[in-house]
């Protein structure tokens, strides 16, 4: 968790982030993060089954049946679903299932079609 780097002015590992900054709180320096990932703050990766990134817009296919919770539905293996969206969550999968409406999914439960 803590990828902070030290200050580079004064060596100072009291450092914090600021917005794309990296700010030193002893000597107030402030220099850009340039790491990679520079513009993932609020983009978090979902990965399906595979380790394959998902996008919203994706088409997947379920790997295991899926309970729906509240119904004696079924999400059978191998449905494909159309058309993702990513969502914050531990289900991080917006969707809608025909036959089934909308739902969400978890992204372990899922590869890429
Ligand atoms: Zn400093």
């Amino acid at each position: 968790m803590n990828d902070l780097p030290n200050c580079p002015q004064c060596g100072s590992e009291y450092t914090y982030h600021d917005g794309s900054n990296f700010v030193c709180s002893l000597c107030a320096h402030e220099w850009p993060q340039d790491e990679a990932g520079e513009n993932s703050d609020d983009l978090k990766v979902v990965k399906d089954a595979n380790g394959n990134v998902l996008q919203d817009g994706d088409t997947v296919t379920v790997i295991k049946d899926l309970k729906v919770k509240g119904s004696s539905l079924v999400v059978k293996v191998g449905t494909r679903v159309k058309n993702i969206r990513l969502v914050e969550g531990d289900h991080d999968i917006d969707c809608k299932i025909d036959g089934i409406g909308a739902m969400k999914l978890k992204s372990e439960f899922v590869k890429k079609a």
